[in-house]
């Protein structure tokens, strides 16, 4: 199929419906609205206090705006279940969605990114709220390139209608399609350790860090051998993972500045699977609390599941995985490397 072909292809597909209408489980209550706005720190009373509600003009608790999509998520057991059809070979999977992404699949574009989810509120969703959500592919685009890879954007809008058939929302959500870069085993220059036997096969490599503007830094810094953590230039507060604004007073200036990499185990599991590759197992997975006072999730080496424990100091090292990617790793307190290389 030339391009040409694919592209009248890929535009056959709009305008189609992308899956059955979908009920919400639950109508909009009390309940998950408390737990949503505690887990957010959103202290907005409107969506917990009736009369303050009313006072602001609102017909009564209304519930968060950003909310609108929990409240159609399929749950846990759902989503087990189709993954267990998958698995079986038992999915129906022949819906506009999963042939679209089947041809895309058979051309190469075989990864994939969500990039964009914009939602347009009609109006404030009340306690007792039933919706429903039908779903259309909106467009499919040109190939493009990006920094990703060459790939087709593909947008589906979602209509959220309530228990009048009126509309209440809508939301539209884009992903990438694309290209990945060749992979282990292709001739992509990645070589084994000299130290493999010629039979062995090159030892995957960890998912890469999807880079941006915000959190470039942290991986370069990384390589350098510095565990750069971002701090707000108005007011001082130190976060992480990196993002664009700081949550204290909403400014977008910020600074890296260099932690001593000293800190505590804050929480901490052991992985035992699945089993990714590109990992050894069990994994020592900890949220460690820097002594400077923000706190973020590494890899605990030279420990075993069995001794690993809340409260025990480690340090960072830092391990080049491969030639692109060095992550800092944290080590039980005086017994930290310098930087070593797989
Ligand atoms: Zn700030």
């Amino acid at each position: 199929m030339s391009d040409q072909d694919l592209d009248a292809a890929l535009q056959e597909f709009v305008g189609q419906s992308a899956g059955d209408a979908t009920r919400s489980p639950d109508p909009v209550n009390q309940a998950m609205i408390r737990h949503w706005v505690e887990a957010m720190g959103d202290h907005n009373p409107v969506y917990v206090d009736e009369q303050a509600a009313k006072e602001a003009g609102f017909p009564g608790v209304i519930a968060p705006p950003t909310m609108l999509q929990a409240w159609i998520m399929r749950g846990l057991r759902a989503s087990l279940e189709t993954e267990a059809a998958r698995a079986a070979g038992t999915s129906q999977g022949d819906g506009p969605t999963d042939r679209l992404m089947k041809l895309l699949d058979d051309h190469g574009f075989t990864s994939v990114v969500a990039t964009n989810c914009d939602q347009h509120y009609e109006r404030p969703l009340v306690l007792g709220d039933e919706l429903e959500v039908s779903s259309t592919i909106e467009s499919v685009s040109p190939e493009k390139a990006t920094g990703l890879g060459v790939g087709h954007f593909l947008t589906n809008r979602l209509d959220f209608t309530d228990q009048d058939g009126e509309l209440v929302a809508t939301m539209k959500f884009r992903i990438l399609k694309f290209r990945p870069p060749a992979a282990v085993g292709d001739d992509a220059g990645v070589s084994a350790p000299a130290d493999t036997p010629p039979d062995t096969p090159p030892r995957a490599l960890r998912p890469r860090p999807s880079l941006t503007h915000d959190n470039r830094f942290f991986f370069e810094g990384a390589k350098e051998g510095k565990l750069l953590i971002q701090r707000c230039t108005s007011c001082g507060t130190l976060r992480h993972p990196p993002r664009p604004a700081c949550a204290t007073c909403r400014s977008f200036e910020w600074e890296a500045v260099e932690s001593s990499g000293r800190g505590t185990i804050y929480s901490y599991v052991v992985n035992h699977y699945p089993k990714v590759p590109a990992f050894d197992y069990p994994l020592v997975v900890a949220l460690v609390e820097l002594e400077e006072g923000t706190r973020l999730v590494a890899n605990v080496e030279g420990i075993t599941p069995e001794t690993v424990a809340i409260g025990m100091p480690v340090e960072a090292g830092f391990e080049a995985f491969d030639d692109d990617l060095t992550l800092p790793v944290f080590h039980p307190a005086g017994t930290s490397d310098a930087t070593e290389a797989r």
